[in-house]
């Protein structure tokens, strides 16, 4: 999709929304934007929150989604890159296989971002705007206590199954360490089982994010090793996963009768993941604002461009293999059922009735 001034005006459709509009300067020319997939409202909140925010700055905005496949991502890049856009701001499939397209983009002085997940193997790279990765998984885990604490008491060790997201998404990497910066001592103490004992991101990864293959594994480790225990907590990194989870934690009864519901966490807060966490199901989620990385995105872009120095609050952490990516880094926000009103709703990022 391009949308130019000329679609806004068309897509405000009367005049009176035409006058609110916000005065535009003259085009300073398309930015790529390659997000992953539609199948998840995050990437959709994302690309739109950036299309406004770039077409308010003055520029044309390219959004193509890729649905999840490398091939679909690398060809779309590819044709942005031929059709002279000024910039890329890409958020990988998988964040490895970008090099060659990103050479032949820095070679005709394309500007490449990352977004949210990071580029590995490029020295093409200029910037990274994402949040603080290792915070999600360390606020992810630190809920998962919480709720342990609060639903299961002193009931131990609490028995709990790991889950980790997709093992080509640099970001699942962090969520996996920052979650075990708060497990592992836990487990060390004896406090937290993992009765299947299935750890490390090798085996625990999800590939693609993709909600059935969690299903399906949760399946597994019930029937393989809680015949005569009972689960209480599962560590998930996106509310994605958490539904397919929790659908297969229903269909061994769990939530109902004396059987009482696992703390599953999340990322997202997706409106299913929340209308979870409202009805007692789902127990946490991060809320990360993508109405705020579109902004220091679409900053660091003007800036990149206008030849001055985009703001930067990160110079050692990523490293995608070639070089240390400078970064932006934003705040993620642990939610659940006692402040979701608050962050979700009082921030404007969802109304009352959405959530309904
Ligand atoms: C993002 C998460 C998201 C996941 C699945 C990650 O790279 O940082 O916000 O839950 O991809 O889409």
């Amino acid at each position: 999709m391009i949308l130019t001034r000329r679609g806004l005006m068309a897509l405000a459709g009367t005049t009176a929304a035409l006058s609110a509009l916000p005065a535009f300067s003259q085009d300073k020319g398309t930015i790529g934007i390659a997000m992953p997939t539609k199948s998840s409202s995050r990437w959709i909140s994302d690309g739109e929150s950036m299309v406004k925010a770039f077409t308010e700055a003055g520029y044309t905005a390219d959004l193509q989604y890729a649905e999840d496949d490398i091939p679909t991502q690398l060809a779309q890049i590819e044709n942005m890159i031929t059709s002279g856009v000024k910039a890329l701001v890409i958020a990988a499939i998988d964040g490895t296989t970008l090099s060659n397209a990103l050479d032949n983009a820095a070679a005709m002085g394309i500007k490449v971002i990352a977004y949210d997940r990071l580029i590995r193997d490029s020295g093409s790279v200029d910037y990274y705007a994402t949040f603080d990765n290792f915070k999600v998984g360390v606020q992810q885990a630190e809920s998962l206590v919480a709720g342990l604490k609060e639903r299961f008491g002193d009931v131990k060790p609490w028995n709990v199954e790991l889950f980790g997201g997709s093992p080509d998404d640099n970001n699942a990497f962090f969520f996996y360490n920052g979650a075990m910066s708060i497990l592992q001592p836990l487990i060390d103490a004896g406090d937290i089982a993992i009765p299947s004992g299935q750890m490390g991101m090798d085996v625990v990864g999800t590939l693609r994010w993709d909600g059935a293959v969690a299903q399906a594994r949760m399946d597994n480790l019930l029937s393989s090793n809680y015949g005569d225990k009972q689960l209480h907590g599962v560590l998930s990194p996106y509310d994605g996963l958490s539904i397919g989870i929790l659908s297969s934690l229903k269909g061994v009864g769990y939530g109902s009768g004396d059987l009482k519901m696992p703390i599953v966490t999340g990322q997202d807060c997706e409106i299913p993941s929340i209308k979870s966490i409202i009805a007692g199901e789902q127990y946490s989620s991060i809320f990360k604002d993508t109405r705020e990385l579109a902004k220091v995105t679409v900053k660091m872009v003007d800036a990149v461009l206008s030849g001055a120095e985009p703001e930067i609050n990160d110079t050692s952490t990523y490293d995608n293999g070639v070089k240390v990516v400078p970064s932006y880094l934003l705040e993620p926000v642990p939610v659940n059922a006692t402040n979701y009103e608050e962050v979700l709703v009082g921030s404007g990022y969802y109304t009352a009735d959405q959530l309904k």
